[in-house]
């Protein structure tokens, strides 16, 4: 008789296109998820993206079901509970998608070593991205620190390879584990702030397939105009999808080439953004809590839980950062182009420390990732690799009146400016009268917290 494997889900919660779970299926199998947040510490999954898992976790064990296998769920301490299961079953394969979170990294080491103490081997698959950072290096044989190389390797490598399907039948082991409610992932507070979330997410491998399929017959044509437009559907909407590899970058990629996208299409360099923000991680394990760009350790930010809270809130004044900062509490996302001007006004205008900005996205955002997310806030804050000159400072006014000319998407989201004329809406505060109550006047005003802000850089420059 075959002796079965463990298949561990971790963040690759899909059957087609899984490395993983191919190298596992040959065997009866018992497919895993565990939550160990123990491991993970401060880095555990945020409220919005322990909504998704929840939502995922379900989607998953239905479609183990329809192919003969059920999803056994556990809680604890990885390093424990996998060898004892492998041990229970008498398994002395255990397959699992690669990670690249250092605290991740540490507990599958510690997991690989308890394993092989007991005679069996942890085998990590590469699933999460179209190229393994340990294996991409500067032509100076270093990793790299800016995109443009990164990319320009990336495309001169050639195409990834071809995704596959899933596997049409599996030999599932039954053990029953906890049930999904026992992980606790639900929220219990009132008000239901996932309410919006529910409404706008399919989480799930079919919910991927059929966003990513929407996306490649409706928006990737118009991608190059439409994607710094919040107030359409210009973008693909897949990212909680990819973080918890519901859909692989190469079955987006794939299926966007499919579709018509040509040499380095802009949604394709965009995956290799998040390609890129994993390799820095790998590389800069720091990334997370600390700046890569070390002079940045100097900068004066002044923390004030107050201006932290308004812009948590969405009542910071400017109304495109409200407008993205309650897109976000509603629905656990917020379009990339706001991110970016949201993100900026906190670091720069109200000189907050990105750590706390970055905390706040960790918590809300479904699409929470910590390559991402860290590399993104470093970059807009300036203390990033290839970070964009500090000194070039977004203007919240001019990002609006550019990216949302009609004022449709601040008015979707912040509705006491629903019947503001359309010059005044992203400066209500210009408004014969101010702005319609109870919406605030700016925190600060938007060339004060420019020269806050180059004045703050200068002394950290001062101080070297
Ligand atoms: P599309 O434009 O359709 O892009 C396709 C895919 O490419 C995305 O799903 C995503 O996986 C990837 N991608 C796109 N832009 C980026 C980028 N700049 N960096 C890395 N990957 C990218 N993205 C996350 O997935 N998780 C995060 O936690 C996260 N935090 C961010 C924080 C800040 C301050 C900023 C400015 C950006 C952050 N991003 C993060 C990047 C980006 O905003 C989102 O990936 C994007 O908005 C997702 O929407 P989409 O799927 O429609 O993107």
């Amino acid at each position: 008789m075959t002796a079965p494997a463990l298949f561990w889900f971790r963040q690759d919660l899909r059957l087609a296109d899984n490395p993983a779970l191919e190298a596992a299926c040959r065997k009866p199998v018992l497919p895993v998820f565990l939550l160990d947040d123990e491991a993970a510490g401060t880095w555990r999954a945020g409220g919005a993206a322990r909504w998704w898992l929840h939502r995922s976790l379900a989607a998953l064990d239905t479609a183990l079901r329809t192919r003969g296998a059920a999803l056994h769920l556990a809680r604890g301490r990885a390093v424990e509970v996998i060898p004892a299961l492998a041990a229970r079953i008498g398994a002395n394969e255990v397959h699992a998608g690669l990670l690249y979170e250092p605290w991740a990294r540490k507990r599958d080491a510690e997991v690989a070593e308890r394993l092989r103490a007991e005679g069996g081997t942890l085998f990590l698959h590469s699933s999460a991205l179209l190229h393994e950072p340990h294996t991409l290096r500067s032509g100076q044989g270093r990793p790299y620190a800016a995109f443009t190389p990164f990319a320009r390797a990336l495309f001169g490598k050639g195409e990834p390879p071809a995704p596959f399907r899933a596997p049409q039948e599996l030999s599932g082991l039954e053990l029953p584990g906890l049930a999904l409610e026992a992980l606790e992932l639900l929220p219990s507070d009132e008000p239901a702030w996932w309410q919006g979330m529910e409404e706008s997410w399919r989480p799930g491998e079919a919910g991927a397939q059929s966003r990513l399929a929407r996306f490649m017959a409706e928006g990737l044509r118009g991608y190059g105009e439409g994607r710094d437009r919040p107030a359409i559907e210009g973008t693909a909407r897949l990212s909680p999808h990819l973080r918890w590899g519901e859909v692989s970058p190469r079955q987006a990629w794939h299926a966007a080439r499919a579709a018509g996208a040509e040499g380095d299409h802009g949604f394709l360099k965009e995956l290799l953004w998040r390609d890129f923000s994993y390799h820095l991680l790998w590389h800069r394990p720091e990334m997370p809590e600390a700046p890569l760009a070390r002079r940045f350790e100097a900068f004066p930010a002044v923390r004030d839980m107050r201006l932290l809270r308004r812009w948590q809130r969405g009542r910071t004044g400017f109304p495109l950062v409200d407008a993205g900062m309650r897109q976000l509490w509603q629905t656990g996302w917020m379009h990339n182009r706001v991110r970016m001007v949201a993100s900026s006004v906190l670091v720069k205008h109200l000189l907050q420390p990105w750590q706390d900005g970055a905390a706040w996205f960790w918590d809300t955002l479904v699409d929470a990732d910590l390559a991402s997310n860290s590399a993104s806030w470093q970059w807009i804050g300036g203390s990033g690799a290839d970070a964009s000159p500090f000194f070039r400072v977004f203007n919240p006014v001019l990002q609006g009146e550019r990216f949302d000319p009609e004022g449709d998407y601040v008015r979707r989201w912040v509705p006491e400016l629903a019947d503001v004329p359309r010059r005044f809406v992203h400066r209500p505060w210009a408004m014969p009268g101010g702005p319609p109550a109870p919406y605030p006047t700016p925190l600060v005003a938007p060339e004060e917290g420019r020269r806050r802000a180059l004045d703050a850089f200068a002394r950290m420059r001062a101080a070297e």
